[in-house]
Formats: structure tokens, C-alpha cells, sequence
């Protein structure tokens, strides 16, 4: 339902892990898949592959495919960690 969608897209979703089943999120990561060529932007596997939030926007489903990077898990794990580093 329409007015369904924008109530989302004003309030957001009520937790994180709704928001990854959510429509939008599956289209977001499937541009940034594509956009990556289905491949980890750091060794080039195919395998494994996860999307990366290079930031976070405000609210949840308000960022763009620019804040997302396809890592795979493997990279993604160390790209976390060094950001916790930090
Ligand atoms: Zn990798």
C-alpha cells in the first residue's frame, strides 16, 4: 500500500534487522551488487559477498548506492574491525 511505503520512508524502520528484509533494501543491494559487478571491490572473488555501509544516512533507507561497497565476508570482517579501531 502506497501511503504504507511513505509512512516507512518518513519513520523509518523499527530496527535494523527490519529494515534488511525490507524492499528497499533488497533493491539497494542489488544496484550496488551490479554496480560492482558481483564481485569484492578489494580481491575481486565472487564468493562470500556482503554490502558494506561505508556510512550510515540519518535514517535507515535514505542512503544511496554511493554509501555501499560489496565486499566479501572476509574483507568485510576486516574493514569492520578497523573501523572499530579507530
Ligand atoms: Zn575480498
Amino acid at each position: 500500500m502506497w501511503w504504507r511505503q511513505i509512512w516507512r520512508a518518513l519513520f523509518g524502520w523499527k530496527s535494523y534487522a527490519e529494515y534488511l528484509r525490507s524492499r528497499r533494501w533488497a533493491s539497494l543491494r542489488s544496484k550496488a551488487l551490479k554496480r560492482d559487478g558481483f564481485r569484492c571491490r578489494i580481491c575481486n572473488t565472487p564468493y562470500t559477498l556482503q554490502i558494506h555501509h561505508r556510512y550510515y544516512a540519518e535514517r535507515w533507507g535514505l542512503e544511496t548506492t554511493d554509501a555501499l561497497t560489496t565486499l566479501c565476508a572476509w574483507h568485510h570482517e576486516m574493514v569492520e574491525a578497523d573501523k572499530e579501531q579507530r
